[in-house]
């Protein structure tokens, strides 16, 4: 055997390795966990997992609120050797169906509070829950006497996790991440990172995105504990921290920006502040710089097992609005539409390559022909790199304004339009146009909610900054930006709202 493996899970090398270190730290109620005991509690559920049919090879759906139980069933389903398919709790019974069925899972695990919406899906495949049963035939984990098991031997090129993307350009599609992919990019992480026995890495995000689960996965490859957290709230987060010691953590930017508004700063335990899942506002940079906060700005995706571009602090305060540069084993590129690779400081769609790239979506051959070319995985999103090298992630090629002829990449203009003084944040799509097609239009938030906005001041500010066609023809103020559930901003409803201040023009008689 090589360096492809078989090797086992991570927990079982773990174990044998430095079973006596910390692995787990329950935020909530600051019980703790050496790599011994979770490995006890883990070799347990997987028994039970397999004394229910549960073998090698298998999809296991997951559908569980954030919490101990769930980090012991990504554990198990390692451990035998299925793949785990984690599913948000937050889903509607027909999407759980859904997903459930696209991803062929073979048996899925809900808890008290998911009980109803799995029910409710539905489908004709085995539950188990983790909590008394309230409905008949869903089986009670915690009552099956445990069979042994060996640990599963992979190799790296198995798929290891189903994980779904956040479904904002379509439906949520189910991505293949092999062991392979989930190790290289955690070793490239701990790279750009750092990595010290003493770390201790927060989960606060959701364990069914990989800003979640990929430092619950990791944990037992570093030897490090992670501090779990059931949810996000900017206080007690801020505050579990502090009371815990954390070193490290992963946040989106406007999690951050909630800490920061609530704390002004935040622990000085805090080695690394991981930033990213959405383009963050230069003035979130700013005041990290101003306040010290160790932030890494940072681009990835589902499809790459997280990160796939990490800035230091140090590139991220020198170069405002940097993703930096890709991690160790990753090629990026900036092409144009023919896919040529473009000159730096031009826009054009990022693709990138490299081992913790996924080798396609799940059963979903079209995507993954429409995604992939022989240069990598082209991510649908529109950056640029400076002379330097560093990345900028300006927006979705979606989202791009075609106005006249001309590409506009509302990234930019929003970049622009935050910077001037009185606006707070802004969101530019196009509105449908007969003469231009499509024109650029804004929707922004002032600093002060009961301020009327000086339009004409705001596109003379564009003009100094923008070419002609690039400045919104209609600006619109709003007191908050409208959001999704997962908190991405919604587009369809910011376009809504800017058709209604100005319908289409008609076109001249
Ligand atoms: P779908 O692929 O189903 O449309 P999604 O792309 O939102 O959903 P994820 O994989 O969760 O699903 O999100 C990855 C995307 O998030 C990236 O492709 C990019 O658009 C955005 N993103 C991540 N990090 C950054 C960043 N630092 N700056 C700007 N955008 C980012
Ligand atoms: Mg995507």
């Amino acid at each position: 055997p090589g360096f492809d493996g078989p090797v086992r899970d991570w927990l079982s090398h773990r174990v044998a390795a430095t079973p006596d270190e910390e692995a787990l730290i329950h935020a909530p109620s600051g019980d703790s966990w050496t790599f011994r005991e979770l490995d006890e509690l883990v070799t347990e559920r997987a028994g039970q997992l397999a004394a229910l049919g549960v073998e090698a090879g298998d999809h296991v759906a997951v559908i569980l609120p954030p919490g101990i139980e769930y980090v012991l069933l990504i554990h198990a389903s390692v451990r035998i050797g299925a793949k785990l398919v984690p599913l948000s709790e937050r889903l509607t019974a027909s999407e759980v169906t859904r997903n459930l069925e696209l991803a062929d899972a073979t048996v899925v695990v809900c808890g008290e509070d998911t009980e109803p919406i799995v029910v409710e899906a539905s489908t004709e495949i085995p539950t188990i829950s983790v909590d008394e049963p309230r409905w008949e035939g869903v089986v009670n984990l915690e009552t099956i006497a445990p069979k042994s098991v060996s640990p599963a031997q992979w190799s790296l090129s198995e798929t290891m996790i189903l994980l779904f993307t956040s479904g904002t350009t379509g439906a949520p599609k189910a991505v293949r991440l092999s062991m392979g992919n989930i190790l290289s990019n955690a070793v490239a992480s701990s790279f750009r990172l750092g990595l010290s026995r003493t770390d201790r890495w927060m989960v606060t995000l959701s364990l069914h995105h990989m800003g979640g689960i990929g430092p619950v996965l990791r944990s037992p490859l570093y030897g490090t504990a992670i501090v779990l957290r059931e949810g996000f709230d900017a206080g007690s987060t801020a505050d579990d921290i502090d009371k815990y010691d954390v070193t490290g953590v992963s946040l989106v930017p406007t999690m951050l920006k909630r800490m920061l508004e609530k704390r002004g700063t935040l622990s000085d335990s805090l080695r690394v502040v991981l930033l990213g899942g959405a383009p963050a506002p230069d003035e979130l940079i700013e005041r990290c710089r101003d306040y010290s906060v160790p932030v890494y700005p940072t681009y990835g995706m589902t499809e790459t097992a997280s990160q796939i571009a990490t800035a230091t602090p140090d590139e991220a305060f020198d170069a405002v609005g940097t993703v930096g540069r890709p991690i160790f084993f990753a090629d990026l590129w900036v092409v144009d539409e023919d896919g040529n690779v473009v000159e730096s400081g031009d826009p054009g769609e990022i693709v990138v390559s490299g081992p913790s790239v996924s080798s396609g979506y799940y059963d979903n051959p079209e995507a993954t022909e429409e995604a992939f070319s022989e240069l990598g995985l082209h991510t649908g999103d529109i950056g640029y790199r400076d002379e330097d090298g560093l990345l900028y992630v300006l927006n979705r090629k979606d989202d791009r304004i075609i106005t006249g002829g001309e590409n506009v990449d509302p990234g930019e203009v929003v970049d622009v339009l935050r910077r001037f003084p009185s606006i707070d944040d802004a969101v530019v799509v196009g509105i449908p146009d007969v003469e231009w097609g499509e024109r650029v239009a804004a929707l922004v938030v002032p600093t002060d909610a009961e301020m009327e906005l000086d339009r004409t001041a705001v596109e003379d500010f564009c003009r100094e900054h923008l070419a002609g066609f690039k400045i919104p023809r209609l600006i619109e103020q709003a007191d908050e930006l409208p959001r999704t559930v997962s908190g991405t901003i919604d587009r369809d409803e910011v376009k809504d709202v800017l058709n209604e201040a100005r319908p289409v023009r008609e076109a001249e008689p």
